[in-house]
C-alpha cells in the first residue's frame, strides 16, 4: 500500500487478536506507516474523533522524523499487570512476570470488594514486603465507596503504592483525595494536552499516568509533564512494539522516574509486527531502551494486515482525513 496524499511512503493497517479483553477490546487494530527508514504507528481508538485523533497523528509523525530527545536513562522497570482473576492465578502472574511492581485490577463489578481483597493479598504474597503494588479501579467507584474500598484494600495490601483512577471525575478524584492517605493517579482524566494542568490544578492526584500518543508525542509530552510538576507513570496506549517505543523513549527521557511504568502490554497480545528480537518486552521486569527504534518484519505485517477490506478503508480515509493539512515529514 502507499500513502497516497498523505507524507508517509507505507501505510499498513494491521489487526491483532488481544489475549484477554481488555479495555473492551478483542482485537486491536491500527496502522503503521514508513517515512523514509523511520516507523510510526497512529493507533487512536476506535470511538474517537478526527479532533482527538489529530494529537496521536502528530506523535505518529513525530517518530517518523527521529527528533525524540536523547535518553538519560538506559533502562525503565515496568508493573505487571493482574486482571480480575482468582487469586491462585494473580499469584502466579506476578511470580512468573518478574517484576518487582504489581498493578492489580480492581472494582470490576459491583460485588467485588472481597474478590478484590484476595487478590490484592495473594499478590503481595507473590511480590513479598519490599515489592510495590498499585490498583486500577478504572473510575468504578463514588466517593464513598472509593475512601471505604481504599482503607480495606491499603490494608490488605499491606500498603498500596497508590490508587488508579478510583472515580470518574476529576472533582471526585479531589475529594477522594482529601479523604485517604493513599496517593491516587489520574488516568483516564488525562486523555487530552490540556488535562494533566487540570488534574495537577484541582488538587486531584498525586501522580499523572501519561501516553505520549494523545499528548502528541514525546517533546510535548515531556512539556506537559514539566507544566504539571507530578511525578509521572508512562503507561502504553496499547501499541504493537513499532509505537510502544515511543512511550519507552518518554520515560527514559523523563529527568526523574519515580515509579516503574505500565509498558508491558505486549503480553495482552497474541502477536506483534517486529520479531522478538525488535520487541519492546521486559526481561525481569525491566525494559531496556533500544539504539534504534525497531521496524516491523514483513511477513508480520502480511500475516496481520486487517482481513476486512471495509476496516482498511475506515483506517486509510481517517488517516486521510487528519494528515490532508499536515506537515510533511522530514525523515
Ligand atoms: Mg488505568
Amino acid at each position: 500500500m502507499t500513502g497516497g496524499t498523505l507524507p508517509f511512503d507505507e501505510v499498513w493497517v494491521y489487526e491483532i487478536p488481544m489475549r484477554t479483553r481488555f479495555r473492551g477490546l478483542t482485537t486491536r487494530q491500527g496502522v503503521v506507516v514508513r517515512a523514509g527508514d523511520r516507523w510510526g504507528e497512529f493507533c487512536p481508538f476506535l470511538e474517537y474523533d478526527d479532533e482527538e485523533s489529530q494529537s496521536w497523528l502528530d506523535a505518529t509523525i513525530e517518530a517518523c522524523s527521529g527528533s525524540w530527545p536523547a535518553p538519560v536513562r538506559e533502562t525503565v522497570p515496568v508493573n505487571c499487570i493482574i486482571p480480575a482473576v482468582d487469586p491462585a492465578q494473580a499469584h502466579h502472574l506476578t511470580r512468573s512476570s518478574e517484576c518487582r511492581t504489581a498493578k492489580v485490577k480492581v472494582g470490576s463489578h459491583p460485588a467485588s470488594l472481597n474478590e478484590d481483597l484476595a487478590r490484592v493479598e495473594a499478590v503481595r504474597d507473590a511480590l513479598g514486603p519490599t515489592g510495590a503494588l498499585r490498583i486500577d479501579v478504572n473510575g468504578a467507584w463514588d466517593v464513598t465507596e472509593a475512601v471505604r474500598n481504599i482503607g480495606l484494600l491499603d490494608r490488605s495490601a499491606g500498603g498500596l503504592q497508590y490508587v488508579e483512577q478510583p472515580c470518574q471525575t476529576i472533582d471526585e478524584l479531589a475529594s477522594v483525595r482529601r479523604r485517604v492517605d493513599v496517593r491516587i493517579a489520574a488516568d483516564e482524566s488525562i486523555r487530552r494536552a490540556a488535562d494533566p494542568l487540570r488534574v495537577s490544578l484541582a488538587g486531584a492526584a498525586d501522580v499523572a499516568v501519561v501516553k505520549c500518543a494523545p499528548l502528541g508525542g514525546v517533546r510535548r509530552a515531556l512539556e506537559i509533564i514539566e507544566q504539571t510538576g507530578l511525578p509521572c507513570v508512562v503507561s502504553s496506549a496499547l501499541e504493537t512494539s513499532i509505537g510502544l517505543v515511543s512511550e519507552l523513549f518518554l520515560a527514559a527521557a523523563l529527568p526523574e522516574l519515580d515509579f516503574a511504568c505500565g509498558l508491558d502490554t505486549l503480553a495482552l497480545f497474541e502477536g506483534d509486527l517486529t520479531t522478538a528480537e525488535g520487541a519492546i518486552r521486559p526481561r525481569a521486569g525491566v525494559l531496556r531502551v533500544p539504539d534504534r527504534p525497531p521496524a516491523p518484519d514483513p511477513g508480520l505485517l502480511a500475516r496481520y494486515r486487517v482481513a476486512d477490506p471495509v476496516q482498511e478503508k475506515h483506517w486509510l480515509s481517517r488517516l486521510s482525513r487528519l494528515g490532508a493539512g499536515s506537515a510533511t515529514v522530514k525523515p
